[in-house]
């Protein structure tokens, strides 16, 4: 017993403080795909290696039409290798989630040249690569909203529609004592009838949909969803087929969508900081209904 409490004095607290500080992240984490719209000379390679769709390409006789989808992304990185004049780049930007799921969508338009290369840029389309708001602020004002409004823990149950689990290992680190989730007063409990907010990974397998359903009608109102990862949010390197519906919000209406394959545990916590938002503003009007009425 001595021993164990003179290691836990030497080890010191361990907590990274994000979102009161910046994340820490390592050199070789592959975080979102920049792309450099005006330096772009051709988006077919990168379109070609993408796993899932994420880039995509429209061509007229003399236009090229690029979408790119953080929707879709898995973070690979192939995009970039394959763009050999450096307009792809990866960051180490992980801070992505949203409410607006069209935030995540970026798109360009090219009048081409003969051979189908990029000839000049005329037009990009984008809302992304910003977060909604900054996350010390979201940090702040999930422990302001989660002690005035709720006043006792927030309850999250997390659904995994089919997963790979790759989403469940990160979601289990928010709970480690590095991210340490409950120190906002967030807490992951078993059953849907005590949660606040309903946390879903994978593309949401046919087998899956009716227990998503059920768990979702189960939770009290008010409650908010979150779509976890490129499965959650668009059905990822998976889609839409015969044994996945391709996407959270096929079935449930999703109030955030955090992108990564898998997101890590920091993204996570700063969509999960996001909903708290969402679920404070629901309460907040449901509040002032109940006093008119
Ligand atoms: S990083 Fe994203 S956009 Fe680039 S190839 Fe991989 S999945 Fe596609």
């Amino acid at each position: 017993m001595f021993n164990i409490i003179q290691k836990t004095i030497k080890t010191g607290i361990v907590t990274a403080r994000y979102p009161d500080e910046a994340a820490k992240i390592s050199e070789n984490f592959r975080g979102r795909p920049a792309f450099d719209f005006e330096k772009w000379k051709d988006a077919r390679p990168a379109a070609e290696v993408c796993p899932t769709g994420a880039i995509s390409l429209r061509d007229k006789s003399d236009s090229r039409r690029v979408t790119v989808d953080y929707g879709l992304c898995v973070f690979c990185g192939l995009c970039a290798d394959a763009s050999s004049d450096q307009a792809v780049q990866i960051t180490r930007e992980f801070e992505l989630a949203t409410m607006d799921r069209h935030k995540l969508v970026l798109t360009a338009e090219y009048a081409l040249n003969a051979d189908g290369t990029h000839q000049q840029l005329r037009e990009v389309q984008f809302q992304s690569g910003h977060t909604d708001t900054d996350v010390e602020t979201l940090g702040r004002k999930a422990r302001e909203n989660i002690h005035k409004l709720l006043r006792r823990s927030l309850a999250i149950r997390e659904v995994d529609a089919g997963s790979c689990n790759g989403c469940e290992l990160e979601i289990v680190a928010l709970n480690n004592p590095i991210h340490d989730i409950e120190r906002f007063g967030i807490q992951f409990v078993a059953s849907p009838r005590h949660a606040d907010m309903l946390l879903v990974t994978g593309p949401v397998s046919r087998n899956m949909e009716l227990a998503l359903l059920k768990t979702y009608r189960a939770m009290a109102d008010p409650k908010v969803v979150v779509a976890v990862g490129a499965c959650g949010i668009s059905g990822g390197i998976f889609g839409a087929n015969y044994a996945s519906l391709g996407g959270v919000d096929k079935v449930l209406p999703v109030d955030v969508y955090v992108p990564g394959c898998p997101p890590r545990p920091q993204a996570l916590l700063h969509g999960i900081l996001l909903a708290v938002g969402c679920l404070a503003q629901r309460l907040d009007s449901d509040t002032a209904v109940n006093q008119k009425a």
